[in-house]
């Protein structure tokens, strides 16, 4: 079997990596998104929550931010008769985007490059990050995620694969080269990384609040995005959409390129 199958059949399969033995090296062909972190919602007094006429229930972030839009009104008693979602979609129209920020939401990023990351950590605000160190931890066996527009090629698959084969022995060759100089493996590999591709695969845990994830969703789910960015926003939209709805007026769509958009659609 080519490259290019193996590569399109783990994806199928839902595998995010893959070893590819004949080249020595493990091809990443899809991010690995975990939710680890979510804002739960503790209620207010109880004279307060018997007031508030609201239909949502549960501890979710939904009820956190009517609860602060809510709270600048001392309109628990709902005078306009609103659902929920009606009352976070009328907060978000008006601008009033500070009642978003006090429901935050943290992802594990696995199978993501050094390239992807380079352009998310670029987001400040409402955003914190803890990501993996490429000085302290070993890269002899790093992961490289392939370019999803070489995805199918498998004549240019090779020629990427052949590449990070050849940066990976060059890291271990330095590394190796090092230890007759420098005994503290930090500086050794601090040294050696130089050589590793903007593919190279990373880790980071992201936490965003729920204004900084739309911004960044449409922003870099746009079609003006790089791709494999874009991927990754499809799958947080899902995640973020399987936990709170705070995110119905954002959609994914097939892009022009295979790689999926995510659009923000207006509510009515
Ligand atoms: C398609 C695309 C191409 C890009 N190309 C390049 C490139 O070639 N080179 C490059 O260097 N960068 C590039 N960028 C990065 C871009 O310029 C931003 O730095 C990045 O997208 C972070 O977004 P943000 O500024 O909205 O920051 P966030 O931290 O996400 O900020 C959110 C919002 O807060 C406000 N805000 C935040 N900080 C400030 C501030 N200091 N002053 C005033 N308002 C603020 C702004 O309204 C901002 O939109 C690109 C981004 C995209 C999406």
């Amino acid at each position: 079997m080519g490259l290019a199958a193996a590569l399109t059949g783990a994806a199928e399969r839902g595998q995010y990596r893959i070893a590819v033995p004949e080249v020595g090296i493990t091809a990443i062909v899809a991010p690995n998104v975990t939710l680890v972190g979510a804002t739960r919602f503790l209620g207010l007094s109880a004279e307060i929550m018997e007031a508030w006429k609201t239909d949502a229930s549960g501890d979710g972030a939904e009820l956190l931010l009517e609860a602060a839009g809510r709270s600048c009104y001392q309109s628990w008693h709902n005078p306009a008769g609103r659902t929920n979602h009606e009352y976070i979609a009328s907060i978000i129209r008006q601008g009033h985007g500070s009642v978003l920020e006090h429901a935050d939401y943290s992802l594990y990023l696995r199978g993501v490059s050094r390239a992807l990351t380079h352009e998310l950590v670029r987001h400040r605000a409402g955003c914190s990050y803890s990501q993996l160190s490429q000085r302290y931890v070993d890269s002899s066996d790093i992961a490289f995620v392939v370019p999803p527009a070489l995805m199918g090629d498998d004549s240019l698959l090779e020629v990427w694969a052949e590449a990070c084969r050849a940066s990976l022995a060059a890291y271990v060759r330095l590394v190796e080269g090092l230890d007759e100089r420098i005994a503290d493996r930090k500086r050794k590999r601090e040294c050696a990384r130089a050589v590793l591709p903007n593919c190279a695969e990373t880790h980071i845990v992201m936490t965003a609040n729920v204004r900084a994830w739309r911004h960044i969703l449409a922003l870099r789910g746009s079609e003006h995005a790089d791709a494999e960015i874009r991927r990754l926003m499809a799958v947080i939209l899902g995640v973020l959409s399987d936990t709170v709805p705070l995110f119905r007026d954002y959609v994914t769509e097939a892009g022009s390129d295979g790689v999926p958009v995510v659009r923000v659609v207006a509510e009515e």
